[in-house]
């Protein structure tokens, strides 16, 4: 080694780090920084997808919120008073009565996001299936001399012939223009519920997001949402009926900043951090020690590649001149 140029404490400091890197070999380099894609953001939604069309729990919790609803549907065709409105359910259309999982799969087959082309072009190939149990559910509903309200915001106008086909294939009854209320204005569901329970005793709410009940939640932040749904949960599994949908819904750009600026206008990078930053996390004192003990090593090896850029500036030598010398 020939570290001539170099003063007592670049010495020290250039041992430390070959110490460092020669005892835990190869030498420690900080982490690049990597560009975050659509790729990559996609890849977080892969747990998501796979749990819902794999996992038994998944259909458990369907089964479960159809088995509730029907039995709130049973108990009030026992109890409904001649002269009294009609009885109804409402209930959404995706990820409560349709899975449409293999669409939201795709975008990680093709590393695309969500539009409105695409999801368009699945509404019209109208190859959703049934969720379990769902076609059981609707048809025993139907049964009973119950009216049934598809509330959803696919949209009349573009959306409605693919979707209607579907649905029939599937088993699905009651599909036509008066009972599936698509979107024609607004997202907001709130006035097609106001319609419709003006006409009918509304006996359940079926929804994958929060959106779906009558609630009021319509571009909530997320603290309102959730306070919105702690103040009525006397009313899950009686009038307010859950299904299970951790890969899309109004809770994922609710994480933003609570819910205050436009997630859905950021990176694919920006949204990764927004939901990291959102999460709640505890991290075990022995990981905190290796982090804190590697974040060390690779400050010092950064330290000693300044020294080395600088000396080499100094004496006009090319840049990397020094590492070469020592590991030669
Ligand atoms: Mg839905």
């Amino acid at each position: 080694m020939k570290m001539v140029w170099l003063t007592r404490k670049k010495q020290m400091l250039v041992a430390a780090a070959l110490c460092v890197s020669f005892v835990g070999a190869p030498m420690a380099q900080a982490p690049a920084e990597a560009a975050f894609t659509q790729q990559d953001l996609n890849d977080e939604l892969m747990m998501a997808v796979g749990w819902m069309q794999n996992s038994a729990e998944y259909r458990e919790l369907c089964y479960q919120a159809y088995n509730v609803a029907l039995w709130q549907v049973k108990q009030a065709v026992a109890q409904h008073k001649q002269g009294a409105k009609p009885l109804a359910i409402v209930l959404d259309a995706d990820e409560t009565v349709l899975d449409n999982s293999a669409f939201e799969a795709g975008l990680i087959d093709t590393d695309s996001a969500y539009s409105t082309k695409t999801w368009n072009e699945w509404c019209a190939a109208g190859e959703a299936l049934a969720m379990p149990g769902a076609t059981d559910f609707l048809q025993a509903v139907d049964k009973l001399g119950v009216q049934i309200f598809y509330v959803t915001n696919r949209s009349m106008d573009t959306q409605y012939e693919g979707s209607a086909r579907n649905m029939k294939q599937l088993g699905f009854p009651q599909i036509d223009k008066e009972h599936m209320v698509f979107k024609t204005t607004t997202s907001d569901k709130q006035p097609r519920y106001d319609a419709i329970e003006a006409k009918y005793d509304v006996v359940v709410y079926l929804g994958d997001n929060a959106g779906d009940l009558p609630l009021g939640t319509y571009h909530k932040k997320q603290t309102m949402r959730n306070a919105i749904i702690d103040a009525n949960k006397d009313k899950f599994g009686m009038k307010y009926i859950a299904l299970p949908n951790p890969s899309y819904g109004d809770w994922e750009p609710a994480q933003y900043n609570d819910g205050d600026g436009n997630y859905w206008a950021l990176s694919p990078k920006q949204k990764r951090e927004a939901r990291k930053k959102a999460l709640r996390t505890w991290v075990a004192p022995t990981e905190k020690k290796r982090m804190k003990a590697e974040a060390t090593e690779h400050s010092l090896v950064d330290q000693v590649k300044a020294e080395e850029a600088a000396i080499e500036k100094a004496h006009g030598l090319p840049a990397g001149a020094i590492a070469n010398d020592i590991h030669n």
